[in-house]
């Protein structure tokens, strides 16, 4: 049973790893950019684009910063007319 228990929050913390990786957090003055994952940041079960108030070490200041996922962003095609139509 607690084998059982351990094994199923393993599996979750390796998905949380995975999806927080995936993210990227980006100044928004300067354009400096770092993974979520190395600012101590976690994303799970998230999607879209999220602005956060945050210390950037690029321009050394208080900054919005753009948490995003970069494969999400590609994914997503450009707003326009539809040609096709
Ligand atoms: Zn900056």
């Amino acid at each position: 049973m607690f084998k059982r228990i351990s094994e199923a929050f393993g599996r979750l913390a390796a998905d949380i790893q995975r999806e927080t990786a995936e993210w990227k957090i980006r100044c928004t003055a300067c354009g400096r950019q770092k993974s979520l994952a190395a600012v101590g940041g976690v994303r799970y079960g998230a999607s879209g684009t999220k602005h956060t108030l945050g210390y950037c070490s690029g321009c050394k200041g208080l900054r919005m910063l753009k948490i995003y996922r970069p494969a999400e962003e590609a994914a997503v095609p450009p707003r326009g007319p539809n040609l096709s139509a």
